[in-house]
């Protein structure tokens, strides 16, 4: 809810005249509660988890010669109802567990102080703060996710998330009700520390979704626009752990490869990689 009757009065305020944004800004949240507003994410949420893995259900399906070759575990293909099994299961969890927990977590956001009036960030201030909340996010999500690699952690919570040893994008939400739970606290822990406006949360949550998704989708593209990103993990780097499963002690991280370089904790990976490198070479001669 903003604090201006009319446009008027928030340049007034402001001392300027409100930006194109600003005013669509102004004209969509100026008569709405911050807590509706911030309980767009359960839309957005919906939509990342049921829309985004569309194309992926799509390409496996079909899997043309054109795109099998991109395929990171080709011998491992999903029927249909086994992919809608996944994402039904993902739903449940979404109505059961993300969505009260969003729900219950507004107290949170107030306190930690993510702002909805006017001025609008700049774009440069969205895209920095989106980034201290990646670097953050993933720091903390390596530490949590290496610990559930140990044997209670594993056994209790994370094998659920390993069920699939090839995984595909509407896996990516696909885990226990604790390890949801858990991993939420890095995902404030950004926010927190940086916070900002609700416009900026509001990407951050869906970037990140999307990010998750991109990972989990099986397919290492090398058109894909996440591969000009310095030190990103990307979808071949999380594979590898999947496929190793409940033993892996290599990349532990979400979305960069540094906290596994610093932790030594992607040798088995890089070993993996050299090696497979040896074998095509030797097939090819
Ligand atoms: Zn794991
Ligand atoms: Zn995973």
């Amino acid at each position: 809810m903003l604090p201006y009757q009319s446009l008027q009065e928030a340049e007034l305020a402001l001392g300027r005249e409100l930006t194109l944004a600003e005013k669509l800004w102004f004209n969509y949240s100026a008569q709405k509660s911050d807590y509706y507003l911030y309980c767009h994410n359960l839309l957005f949420l919906f939509c990342v988890f049921s829309f985004v893995p569309l194309p992926l259900v799509f390409i496996e399906l079909k899997l043309s010669k054109n795109i099998s070759k991109y395929k990171l575990q080709p011998k491992i293909r999903l029927s249909f109802q086994e992919m809608f099994r996944c994402y039904k299961d993902v739903m449940w969890m979404f109505f059961v567990v993300v969505g009260p927990l969003q729900l219950v977590s507004y107290p949170t956001i107030k306190w930690i102080g993510i702002r909805t009036g006017l001025p609008l960030p700049s774009a440069w201030e969205i895209v920095l703060q989106l980034f201290v909340y990646f670097l953050v996010e993933d720091f903390g999500n390596y530490w949590i996710h290496r610990f559930l690699h140990n044997k209670w952690g594993y056994e209790k919570i994370h094998r659920v998330h390993h069920e699939y040893t090839a995984p595909i994008g509407f896996a990516a939400p696909y885990a226990h009700w604790a390890e949801i739970l858990i991993l939420g606290i890095p995902s404030f822990l950004g926010p927190a520390m940086v916070p900002g406006h609700m416009i900026t949360f509001w990407l951050w949550i869906i970037l990140r979704q999307v990010e998750a998704i991109e990972t989990h989708s099986g397919y290492d593209f090398p058109w894909s626009p996440t591969k000009y990103i310095p030190f990103y993990g990307g979808a071949e780097y999380h594979d590898y752990h999947h496929f190793v499963g409940g033993q892996s002690q290599s990349n532990f991280a979400s979305v960069f490869t540094y906290c596994d370089y610093i932790y030594g904790t992607d040798k088995g990976y890089r070993y993996q990689k050299e090696h497979l490198k040896k074998v095509n070479l030797l097939q090819s001669l």
